[in-house]
């Protein structure tokens, strides 16, 4: 018989919590809302509320359309999306999770002192992440972003450098990446090279979940993390499971699961990302008590 286990510290983060929250409160009393982007990156659970009214529309839709309301999701958005609300006379429902609006508004005031204090705001994130564009946006176009190492060479060596990060980066990578950027800069001037500051903006709903996914994951002779592809927290707790325990899964549902990973295996681990509620692990639980109790 194979024990299942699901991770107790699994389900979502306060910021995505607040988002479904107020979409379903809306949607109680109104036939449909519209959300900007996909709520939350989880096919599932949109799928979900799609069921309930919700529709998913693009910036360019966002622009055409008038007198209605829409939902800013926990990501967040750039100032140019409230001005268009404001023009169509739209209702913004602004989901933005308070730690990426804490995040906006001091990118905002760094980049309002870049010339008189002769710095510079980069942005370490994933190329067109939506989070990423609105944080880009915050800083009326005054902040530089950087995906890789390569992307460092675009940083002005003669300035300092205010260095922030995307919510839901690796914490280890933002180190590397803060060390690369503090050689070329004293590569350019050994003697007075500008000084590069660290913001560690990375949320800690995700890096302090990874001590104890490390355990749980190292604990199972197999897991299973359960997250939408495109979750750039599950793509990063997957790699924190992936590297203790070589015997895990990333699956977006209980479609994904193969039964040839079972041979063996005695203990069977389930988490997932802050955008996974934990109703799809119970989801994922329940199909493997079908399978093999
Ligand atoms: S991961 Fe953190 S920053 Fe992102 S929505 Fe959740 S609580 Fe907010």
């Amino acid at each position: 018989m194979i024990k299942i286990v699901i991770d107790d510290t699994a389900g979502y983060c306060f910021g995505v919590r607040n988002a479904i929250k107020q979409s379903e409160a809306i949607l109680e009393e109104d036939e449909y809302l519209y959300s900007l982007g996909h709520i939350v990156h989880n096919e599932t659970e949109v799928n979900r509320l799609k069921t309930k009214g919700l529709e998913v529309i693009d910036h360019e839709q966002l622009k055409t359309l008038k007198n209605s309301k829409v939902l800013i999701r926990a990501h967040g958005e750039p100032p140019s999306t409230y001005e268009t609300a404001y023009k169509n006379n739209i209702v913004l429902i602004d989901a933005t999770c308070p730690i990426v609006k804490h995040l906006q508004k001091n990118i905002s005031e760094r980049t309002a002192l870049n010339e008189e204090t002769n710095s510079q705001v980069v942005i370490y994130g994933k190329k067109d992440h939506p989070e990423v564009i609105g944080l880009v946006g915050h800083a009326e176009g005054n902040a530089l972003m950087i995906a890789t190492s390569e992307d460092i060479k675009n940083i002005n060596p003669g300035k300092d450098v205010h260095l922030y990060a995307q919510t839901t980066m690796n914490p280890e990578d933002f180190t590397r990446i803060a060390k690369e950027i503090r050689a070329y800069l004293t590569e350019y001037d050994p003697v007075n090279s500008r000084q590069v500051f660290e913001h560690n903006t990375i949320c800690r709903q995700v890096s302090n979940r990874v001590e104890g996914l490390k355990i749980f994951a190292s604990s199972h002779d197999l897991l299973l993390f359960v997250s939408g592809r495109q979750s750039s927290n599950g793509k990063f707790l997957f790699s924190i499971c992936k590297e203790v325990n070589p015997k895990s899964y990333h699956i977006e549902n209980k479609d994904d699961i193969n039964k040839n990973w079972f041979e063996n295996i005695k203990s069977v681990g389930i988490s997932g990302a802050t955008s996974t509620p934990t109703r799809q692990l119970s989801e994922v639980a329940d199909f493997l008590k079908i399978l093999f109790l």
